[in-house]
Formats: structure tokens, C-alpha cells, sequence
């Protein structure tokens, strides 16, 4: 089969010139070729094998090029890669690896495309087109991936066994290609993974995160996360997801499996937003339900607390995963501690608990409700749509509020050094005191968030608290 379309971007026809001048064979290989099958629009990053010398290659690659770009040597992985306009492009020498217990790091030793091609880590990842000018365009595949592409099958060259062992990191690949492009991985591989699941401690957690992120941000997140815990690699990476599974039954009473529902609102989420921190949120926001759960007789199963208790495990999940800890942490932590608020709310949306909502969410307050729809997972048709309703209405009054009173990023209409100034006041408790009532009154609805009515609300409260007006 000829593939030259796949090719027509002028960077192939540079590099087929170089390989040719250097007297090499060269293909392009792995993402860019599946992607290009599966129509999945341009790969941004493309892969090129050189039978021969990678960093030559490259070397020979940018004189060709008009602008010169540079070349970016890694000299331990005998790669080099460079950039040609929006597109990285990498290249390797093709080579032959095995592999040791200890490390995913192999030795390496020079190879042709076929001994390439057997390293690679699925049938629809090995494919290759080669860039010569008597082949330029043809498909080399030798495993057959073209037909577990049409069959929407992950299946490992070699044997899956050896494969996921050799380098764990393939377990989290296969599992995160799956939820990426909906395929099934075959079921030796599906084994292979479950028998090998405890290699995936020599895996960096930088390398699980990138994979875990691609799983959240593919269109049904939960086809990863059932495969992640099927084959028992979820345990090992958040098994505070785990700790949500099952359920408990006292007395007659049951609550739900938090794990699935958690899924669901995940898949739920996954189509209203692509904010990967969002997502995030999704995922974590009722693992604070397992260490909480109780069972009392009058009222059956109840989590209190359980926001708090998820927004403090946030933070150590996302230390132990080196997630950043940064303003996206704080971000997850706090939708995670506000997720039952609107909830709350919905049952009965008054002007003031919307404004305490959207005082306590600031910015995030749009966020937050994203999160409580994709929340709502009742099988009940009847309730769903009542929810639904509620949090229109709950969205309608955060419009109608913002514009009369503008709480979001809250200002204290009148300044501490007002209230000093009005009683000639050092800074004093009475001053927190004053402040803390005229938001209170703003949040309830007495005043509106105006200088005027909050000074005169200061006098009155000044005096309540036996300071005298500075007469001047
Ligand atoms: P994407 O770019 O969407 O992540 P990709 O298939 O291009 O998908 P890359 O990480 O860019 O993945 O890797 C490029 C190619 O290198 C893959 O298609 C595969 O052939 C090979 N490869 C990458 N990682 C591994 C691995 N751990 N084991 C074996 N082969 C791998
Ligand atoms: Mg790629």
C-alpha cells in the first residue's frame, strides 16, 4: 500500500533528500503514520527512523532547511530532534534493545527498521512509511497493524509479556491509548498487565502523570479508569479512588458505589469542559467519602465532612504524584471543598446563599456549577431534570445578583482606614469587627454593596461598640 498523501507536507521531501545524500534509509514511523489512518488531523510531532545515524540525519536535515533551525543533540539516547514551523520533528537510529529487571532502560545496539520496528510498543505504532525515492510513501507493517487499526485492537508486537515487563511504562500506554482512540486491548495484553501490574513502581511519576493526564482529557475518561482498575494498576497509583469502591449495606440501608459514580461524573464533565484541572477536580472530588463514611441507625449512611477531608488528601495526592502544587492544587482543592454547595443551594436558591456562593468561589464560581451538573448521576428521570432546573434557576440568580451587587472578588466598599479615620482609631480588633458586619449585611441583602449605605452602617456599628465619631 502507497501512503504518499500522508506525506505531502514539504518536511518529507527534505528529509528524503538528506537520507539520500548521506546514502541512508529513512521512514517515518509511529504517531504521526496511525494518526494519519485514523484521520485524526495533523501529529504534531513526527518521528523519523534513520537506518544509520539519527543525529546525522538531523544534522543534514537543517542544512536543508532555509532558516538553519537548530538541532537539539541528546547524545546518551543517540537522538536529535529540531523544529520545522509548528511541528518537532525527532530522530533515531534504528535499533535493536534489550531490556534489564532493574530498569525500562535498555542497551541498545544499532539495528535495521524490522529490529525498530519490533521495539516498538503496539502493532498500530510500528507502522512506517518509507521516505526513499523508490519507496516514498509505502507501508511497512509488518505486524499488521493496519488491520487492528480497522479493528480498533492494542496489541503488542512481540509477546505482551515480555513487552509490559520490559518496559511497565507500556501498561499506562496501552491503557491510555484504549481511552484516547475508544479501541480494546486483546485480551493476552489485558493478562499481561494484570500480571505484571507491580513493575509500575520502577515508572517515574512524572511519566504516570502524563499518561493519567491524557486518560482525564480523552472524550470518555472512565474507559481508561475501568482498565486502570481492572487490571489493578489504579491501586497502585490512586488508591484513594479504589478506597471509594463498594457498597455498604446496614440495617436495609445502602449508599452508593462512590468509585462509579465518580466515573460517571468524570465522563459527564469530560463534555462540557476540556479544562484538564477541572476534570481533575471531577475525579477527586468525593475521595474525601472514604475515610469519613459513618452508619448511625437514625440516619443512616452520612460522609460529613467529606469536602474538607478531600480538599486536605488533594494536596497530599498531588505531592505524592508530583502534580504541580501550585495555583491549579489550590484550584482543585477548593472545587473539591465547594462541591456540595451549590447542591445545597439547589434546594432552596435564596438571593443570599447565592451571593455567599459566589462570594466564597470568586472567579471559579462558573466552574463550580460545571462541576455540580456533571455531579448530578440520579438514574431517576424525575429528579434529574428537577436538579437540572434548580441549577438554572441557581445560574439565573448568580447573573442577576453579580449585576446588582458585584461580589466576585469582593472589595470591602469601605476601608480599614476609613473606619480608623471616622474614630480616630489605631489598628484595633474593633476595626475587623466593623468590616466583618458590613459584609455580613452585604452578603445578607441589607445593605448593597455601595459606600454610602456601608459608611452609615459603620457609624451605626461604631457606636454599638461605644466609639465616638471624630469630629473634625
Ligand atoms: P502521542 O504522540 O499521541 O503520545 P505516539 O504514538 O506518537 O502518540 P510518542 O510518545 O510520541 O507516542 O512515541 C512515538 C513512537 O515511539 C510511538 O508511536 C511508538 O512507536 C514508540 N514508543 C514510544 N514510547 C514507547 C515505549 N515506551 N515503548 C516502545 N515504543 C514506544
Ligand atoms: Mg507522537
Amino acid at each position: 500500500m502507497n501512503l504518499h498523501l500522508a506525506l505531502t507536507h514539504p518536511i518529507f521531501k527534505i528529509i528524503s533528500q538528506s537520507a539520500a545524500e548521506l546514502g541512508i534509509d529513512a521512514y517515518v514511523i509511529g504517531g504521526f503514520v496511525r494518526d494519519y489512518i485514523l484521520e485524526r488531523g495533523q501529529h504534531k510531532d513526527i518521528d523519523i527512523v534513520a537506518v544509520g545515524s539519527g543525529i546525522a540525519l538531523a544534522k543534514q536535515v537543517a542544512k536543508n532547511i532555509p532558516n538553519r533551525p537548530k538541532v537539539q543533540v541528546f547524545k546518551t539516547y543517540g537522538t536529535a530532534m529540531l523544529k520545522y514551523e509548528d511541528i518537532e520533528i525527532e530522530f533515531v537510529g534504528a535499533r535493536k534493545e534489550s531490556y534489564t529487571e532493574e530498569s525500562r532502560n535498555p542497551i541498545v545496539e544499532n539495528g535495521t527498521l524490522e529490529d525498530d520496528q519490533n521495539r516498538r510498543d503496539f502493532t498500530i505504532n510500528a507502522m512506517a512509511l518509507g521516505l526513499g525515492e523508490a519507496n516514498f510513501g509505502t507501508l511497512l507493517d509488518p505486524f499488521d497493524g493496519l488491520k487492528d487499526l480497522e479493528a480498533k485492537i492494542i496489541r503488542t508486537p512481540l509477546d505482551p509479556d515480555i513487552t509490559y515487563s520490559d518496559d511497565p511504562l507500556r501498561m499506562m500506554r496501552a491503557i491510555r491509548f484504549a481511552s484516547q482512540l475508544k479501541f480494546t486491548i486483546e485480551s493476552a495484553s489485558l493478562e499481561a498487565i494484570s500480571k505484571n501490574k507491580d513493575r509500575i513502581k520502577i515508572i517515574t511519576k512524572e511519566r504516570i502523570v502524563v499518561e493519567l493526564n491524557k486518560i482525564l482529557e480523552s472524550d470518555v475518561p472512565s474507559i481508561g479508569f475501568l482498565l486502570l482498575e481492572e487490571t489493578g494498576l489504579l491501586e497502585y497509583i490512586l488508591p484513594e479512588l479504589t478506597a471509594l469502591k463498594g457498597i455498604d449495606e446496614k440495617e436495609g440501608q445502602r449508599h452508593k458505589d462512590n468509585f462509579y459514580h465518580t466515573l460517571e461524573v468524570v465522563d459527564n464533565i469530560a463534555k462540557n469542559t476540556d479544562d484538564l484541572w477541572l476534570r481533575w477536580a471531577a475525579l477527586l472530588h468525593d475521595i474525601g467519602k472514604a475515610p469519613t463514611k459513618k452508619f448511625s441507625k437514625k440516619v443512616g449512611w452520612t460522609f460529613h465532612g467529606h469536602e474538607l477531608a478531600g480538599s486536605k488528601m488533594t494536596y497530599r495526592l498531588f505531592k505524592r504524584l508530583k502534580l504541580p502544587l501550585n495555583d491549579k492544587m489550590k484550584f482543585v482543592q477548593k472545587m473539591v471543598f465547594m462541591s456540595s454547595r451549590p447542591i445545597a443551594l439547589a434546594q432552596d436558591v435564596t438571593d443570599s446563599a447565592v451571593r455567599r456562593l459566589v462570594f466564597d468561589a470568586g472567579d471559579h464560581v462558573d466552574d463550580l456549577m460545571v462541576l455540580c451538573e456533571a455531579d448530578i448521576t440520579t438514574k431517576n428521570p424525575k429528579k434529574f431534570k428537577k436538579y437540572h432546573n434548580n441549577f438554572k434557576l441557581v445560574r439565573d440568580k448568580i447573573v442577576e445578583v453579580e449585576e446588582r451587587d458585584h461580589i466576585r472578588n469582593f472589595q470591602p466598599p469601605v476601608s480599614g482606614e476609613e473606619i480608623m479615620e471616622a474614630f480616630g482609631l489605631k489598628p484595633s480588633r474593633e476595626i475587623g469587627i466593623i468590616k466583618e458586619a458590613i459584609k455580613e449585611a452585604i452578603l445578607e441583602g441589607k445593605i448593597p454593596n455601595e459606600h454610602e449605605a456601608a459608611y452609615a452602617l459603620m457609624l451605626v456599628e461604631g457606636k454599638r461598640l461605644g466609639l465616638k465619631k471624630n469630629e473634625v
